[in-house]
């Protein structure tokens, strides 16, 4: 048996394109469009360079302390770490660990069945209805865990229009825990935060990296029972004690306390995406009532596809997924308002052509 005959192989999760070029309108991987707070300037200028000597907090102290006070929980039920991606993978990780399957539905964030794979963990996709909405009952049966995106990726759909949606899913499965993954919640107002107060086996994952405009930083969180918490934190010691850089730390605390900056852009952009909602549909477009910093659209008579190759040759990069049901959807992220006015006299000219 060859050394390559031991080698844990996985397909690995492809991430939307890093276009190395300038100038390029990036609609493609959700990022933020606008600057993160300007507080940050001066926390780099305040920065204790000589405390990067020292390793920095396990826990991700103070940024740990500073998330519940935001969000009015104790410490003790915040888990912090390197992009939710990092929680997510230390949430399968701790979590998934039984014979079942755990539950997602088909068309969902695409990193879940990368990290079920790597881990060896069973799973099965549940099928979103014809509407693209998930159906609850689907989620009431012997499972070994259930993770929901919400709004979900890429749809940018909210299950929250239906008050009982995430409550009868966690009441109804106390024998597994329910991660909801809310990476674009901020554009939305359907958080299930309150549901860690009521159920131990409720995990809410979200992230900076979309609405705090600090992808680059890679900060992300997760809050639940103390319970939750603790197993989380006993796995992690197991694989890597001191994720989040004392920069990271400093950092974060820092945007995460404007916020007026916070809520003022978020709205802004909110604004953009209800404006661009009525642009793509005059021009022919369908897609769902996002809740997220992106719309998921399709063209009644040109291919998704075709539009994302001419709007790359104009330099303007948005998401093709060549997936079973998404195959003719563009997932286009709301940037600032020039660039989206760039992006409709771009796809004026191509529906002209096409
Ligand atoms: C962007 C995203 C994440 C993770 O982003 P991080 O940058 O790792 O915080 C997680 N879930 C969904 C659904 C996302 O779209």
């Amino acid at each position: 048996m060859s050394w390559e005959d031991k080698v844990r192989r996985v397909v690995p999760y492809v991430p939307g394109e890093q276009p190395k070029k300038r100038n390029v309108i990036k609609l493609n991987t959700n990022e933020f469009p606008y600057p993160p707070s300007p507080v940050l300037k001066e926390a780099l200028k305040n920065t204790d360079q000589e405390s990067y000597r020292l390793y920095p907090d396990p826990y991700g102290e103070p940024l740990r302390s500073a998330i519940g006070e935001c969000y009015k929980v104790s410490p003790e039920r915040v888990f912090v770490g390197v992009g939710s991606d990092d929680v997510l993978s230390m949430a399968f990780l701790t979590f998934f660990n039984s014979e079942k399957p755990v539950l997602f539905a088909d068309i969902t964030y695409s990193f879940y069945d990368v990290w079920a794979d790597v881990y060896r963990i069973p799973y099965e996709r549940i099928p979103l209805n014809e509407d693209y909405h998930m159906v609850k009952e689907d989620y009431l049966r012997e499972n070994g865990g259930i993770v929901i995106a919400n709004p979900n990726a890429p749809t940018g759909i909210s299950e929250a229009s239906d008050p009982d949606f995430f409550e009868s899913i966690v009441k109804g499965n106390p024998d597994s825990v329910v991660i909801i993954d809310e990476a674009y919640v901020d554009f939305s107002d359907s958080s299930m935060l309150c549901l860690t107060e009521k159920y131990d086996n409720v995990l809410i994952v979200q992230t900076f990296s979309k609405s705090r405009a600090f992808a680059g930083m890679r900060i992300g969180f997760a809050i639940g029972n103390e319970k939750l918490i603790k197993y989380m934190n006993d796995v992690k010691f197991s694989v890597n004690s001191y994720t989040m850089s004392r920069a990271a730390i400093e950092y974060g605390i820092a945007v995460l306390k404007d916020k007026d900056y916070f809520e003022e852009t978020v709205k802004k952009l909110i604004n953009s995406r209800e404006r661009i909602k009525k642009e793509l549909k005059e021009l022919d477009f369908e897609f769902f009532d996002s809740k997220a910093n992106f719309i998921f659209a399709t063209h009644k008579k040109l291919k998704a596809e075709y539009i994302f190759k001419e709007l790359k040759k104009q330099d303007i990069y948005v998401r093709f997924f060549n997936k079973a049901r998404i195959d003719n959807y563009l997932r286009i992220t709301i940037g600032r308002d020039e660039d989206m006015d760039r992006l409709i006299i771009a796809l004026k000219d191509i529906i002209s052509k096409g």
